[in-house]
């Protein structure tokens, strides 16, 4: 190192941290180091931990890594939204490395049920080390770039006995966009008299903060529903390579201090998951992390809190592989130094605490490989062996109105590496094959829970989010294996036609279709009643909300101009369009008649900022901008003005407190919607409407008991064990489960559904009651509406049986579209998004009849 730089670092060391010794604090103790591979502090001019360090940084300095020494590769595994690389550094030593191939090759045969090899202890154990999925829990990041300088530089026996049993991969930021934005906002409030009162800005990032991706999503759930290209290239990567143990590092509240496993013991019991996998393994564990944190003196905790039921943590989707996944929490400093109870809290010592627990996991690991082998290759045989407890051998699903949604599902299971086979129109997916547990996990549902508080959702059955009819097979006939899905959702070209088009509604990117048409300049209408047409392809049935295009009525276009945007749209999204030569219908109405509604152009903007869920407003930016390719302005909150509403005819309210729209503003939002606009508010933002008024809607309320006595109000309340409050309110918080809705499907908001019992999302304690007008109720629970997850009895009973999804209510000229649930929830709900997708699109064709008294 140049001695200029060296001394600049010294005197930056003495300023910002402690003394010289800056690096020593964290791994002193595994000494010798090669001279020439630069530390951290050396490659980014200061000591980590004293600011906060740029992905683009952590990037090249592993690059630098995999560049001087020959125990280090690096591979990019893929890009984020915001274009930033996704990197995976091999660590191990040269020999390793050079005979990596082989070594895969060896490693793959454990995990392959035709296979049976035993030389358990021969091959390196796999370790994958996962930092930083929530942009700001930015420690393990940093603790990344400790552990990769410590593997590739140290000398000391220890470190050459890890990376001699064992290949490590360390991926140092699995949520970049978030980091950086995190990153930024720390940095730029650091003082040079750092600031640990919590008050102050550099701990208190604003909306949307960093914890999620680009489209605000979070992707520590993403591992299992796979819609953002972080978790698809993670995916990729790990059926390439199936490490035996994964770790996922994070951050919790400053005033506490450091978890690891073993989770809540309840709640880590996945009805899927072998029971070795979070008894035997985790309790082999978890003696070298105190022995670890001991040393250093730092406290932790186990057991309490934490669980592992939803499969799409990164510390639950690896055990649904065969390895062992570790979650660790670490008090956050948010920020560089910050007060807790105990004193102040730096950032430089929460990194010393990922750092511990990371190099931990290696010895760990490395002490028990064979036995961390032996288990994985248990784990996949088993697969090939074990009975489902339903019984089925497999499962049969197929939408026969929508290709585009059955080639999601399928282009989604094979992400997951689980086998799809076609025979005839329907598709089978056989429980018999390696990844058993995650056709389980996709397909099964659940009624009966060992827990009644979850971390997180309690229902995952996916089929379920793709609005997917499946049903058990006991036996199957499998047909012929999809390894490509091209061919799924083809389409017959649309040949011209001088007189009109027709496109389904019922295929999921329908819209998209009508949006693009619209885009270009086309006039379009909705068929609100059904029909049936002579078409290119014969007599064909067009269901409600078939979209019609009349040729000679698109005046300021010729014949052969609209034939072409009409061949684009279906091009681009692979839509069912047909061409039609008469006006005439064989049933139902005719192409001229008044039932055909032209469809307005959506002009949409949705609220951000303060007071709003960040993840729904993500949810409906990432659709529409991602899928539909529509633009929407995302008008913050605190900007709005009554005026610049004008611009637009549909405006989206999701979850949120809304408490920076004051009387004013509501009454902006009201004035704008009876003029003739819509509204569309999701869950609480639709308890929002009601609650101020805007809708002469109720919510569902809890029968008072019959009680004449008027002036004794309070009920009399039964006396509890504190200890019991927590569980006992959590388990009326509705943490997520799928409930089943009796939908109109003649209603504009039900249009291009054909069967009326739809599965919906519900995450939330909104409870809406039925409209007050007849037909206004667009939704309503079934009279058995469980599919899956935990209910209490008195939030189903009670609470979820009599009321409404999804209504929609007047508002002068204009009308409230307002769903209980979330149509939109993760990216992943195929099945309603197109209840979302029609009211913006069809909304503003919605009135409310009521009768007359
Ligand atoms: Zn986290």
């Amino acid at each position: 190192m140049k001695f200029t730089k060296f001394v600049f670092v010294m005197m930056f060391a003495t300023i910002m941290v402690s003394p010289a010794t800056a690096q020593d604090y964290f791994f002193k103790d595994k000494a010798p180091f090669d001279a020439s591979i630069p530390t951290p502090e050396e490659f980014l001019g200061r000591p980590i931990g004293a600011q906060h360090t740029r992905h683009d940084l952590i990037v090249a300095y592993l690059t630098k890594l995999a560049e001087l020494s020959d125990r280090a590769e690096i591979e990019t595994y893929g890009q984020t939204h915001e274009m930033r690389k996704l990197v995976m550094l091999r660590v191990s030593t040269s020999e390793n490395l050079k005979n990596l191939e082989s070594i895969k090759n060896e490693h793959l045969k454990f995990v392959d049920p035709s296979q049976s090899p035993t030389n358990y202890n021969d091959v390196p154990v796999f370790i994958q080390l996962g930092y930083n999925v929530h942009g700001n829990e930015p420690s393990s990041s940093e603790a990344a770039l400790l552990t990769a300088y410590t593997l590739v530089a140290s000398n000391s026996p220890e470190v050459k006995n890890y990376i001699e049993n064992a290949v490590i991969f360390i991926d140092p930021t699995i949520n970049p966009d978030g980091r950086d934005r995190h990153t930024q906002w720390a940095n730029q409030f650091l003082a040079k008299e750092i600031v640990s009162d919590g008050a102050d800005a550099e701990h208190n990032e604003t909306w949307p903060g960093g914890r999620t991706n680009h489209y605000w999503f979070d992707l520590n759930r993403d591992w299992l529903l796979a819609v953002h290209p972080e978790s698809q290239g993670k995916l990729k990567w790990y059926h390439e390579w199936y490490p035996n143990v994964v770790t996922d590092f994070h951050e919790m509240g400053t005033n506490s201090n450091h978890f690891f496993e073993p989770m809540k013991p309840i709640g880590s019991l996945d009805p899927i998951m072998p029971k070795e996998n979070y008894e035997d393994l985790n309790n082999m564990f978890a003696p070298y992390f105190v022995d670890a944190l001991d040393k250093i003196g730092s406290f932790y905790y186990t057991k309490e809190s934490f669980d592992g039921t939803y499969p799409g943590y990164g510390s639950s989707y690896p055990d649904l592989q065969g390895a062992l996944a570790l979650l660790f929490e670490q008090a956050s400093s948010r920020g560089h130094l910050q007060d807790t109870d105990y004193g102040t809290m730096s950032f430089a010592f929460t990194i010393r605490n990922q750092y511990t627990s990371g190099i931990a996991t290696i010895k760990a690991s490395v002490e028990n490989k064979a036995y961390l082998r032996q288990y994985q290759q248990n784990f996949f045989k088993t697969a090939m062996t074990k009975k489902a407890p339903t019984g089925f051998a497999a499962y049969e699903f197929g939408d026969a109105y929508d290709n585009n949604r059955n080639k999601a599902f399928i282009d989604y299971l094979l992400k997951h590496k689980i086998k799809v086979y076609k025979n005839g129109a329907k598709f089978t997916v056989p429980l018999k094959q390696p990844q058993h547990r995650m056709v389980q996990t996709m397909f099964e549902t659940y009624s009966k829970y060992r827990d009644s508080v979850y971390y997180d959702a309690s229902a995952w059955s996916v089929a379920n989010f793709y609005n997917m009819k499946y049903r058990g097979l006991k036996s199957a006939n499998l047909g012929e294996e999809i390894t490509a899905t091209e061919s799924i959702n083809k389409v017959t070209s649309v040949p011209k036609s001088d007189y009109a088009y027709i496109m389904d509604w019922d295929d999921y990117y329908a819209p998209s279709a009508l949006y693009y048409m619209q885009k270009k300049g086309l006039i379009v209408a909705s068929a609100f009643k059904a029909f049936s047409s002579k078409t290119n392809l014969g007599i064909k049935d067009f269901g409600y909300g078939s979209i019609m295009i009349p040729v000679s009525k698109q005046q300021k276009l010729s014949a052969d101009k609209v034939y072409e945007i009409v061949r684009e749209a279906q091009k681009k999204f692979s839509v069912p369009i047909y061409s039609a030569s008469t006006g005439f219908s064989i049933k139902g109405i005719d192409l001229g008649s008044n039932n055909f509604r032209t469809v307005k152009k959506p002009k949409a903007a949705i609220l951000v900022g303060d007071g709003v869920s960040s993840y729904e407003a993500g949810e409906v930016w990432h659709l529409l901008d991602t899928r539909t390719k529509m633009p929407i302005t995302k008008l913050q909150t605190n900007r709005l003005r009554g005026a610049w509403l004008d611009k637009y005819n549909t405006l989206i309210m999701v979850s949120g407190s809304y408490s920076t729209l004051d009387s004013i503003k509501r009454q902006n939002i009201k004035d704008w919607t009876a003029k003739g606009n819509t509204l569309i508010t999701i869950a609480s933002a639709s308890k929002w409407a009601v609650d101020k008024k805007l809708v002469k809607e109720k919510l569902t309320t809890k029968p008072k008991p019959n009680n004449k006595d008027k002036k004794d109000k309070a009920e009399p309340v039964e006396r509890l064990p504190y200890v019991d409050a927590g569980e006992n309110l959590g388990r009326e918080r509705l943490g997520g489960g799928i409930y089943q809705v009796d939908l109109d499907i003649t209603h504009p908001l039900g249009f291009g559904y054909r069967n009326n019992l739809v599965p919906v999302y519900k995450n939330n304690n909104v409870f809406l009651a039925p409209s007050t007008s007849a037909y206004g109720t667009v939704a309503k629970y079934t009279k058995n509406p469980h599919i899956d997850g935990f209910i209490s009895e008195q939030n189903m009973n009670t609470y979820l049986k009599p009321s409404a999804s999804l209504i929609v209510s007047q508002l002068g000229r204009g009308r409230v579209v307002m769903f209980a649930d979330n149509p939109n929830f993760r990216g992943a709900w195929y099945g309603t998004n197109r209840l979302f997708l029609n009211a913006l699109f069809l909304g503003n064709h919605i009135s409310v009849p009521r009768a007359r008294n």
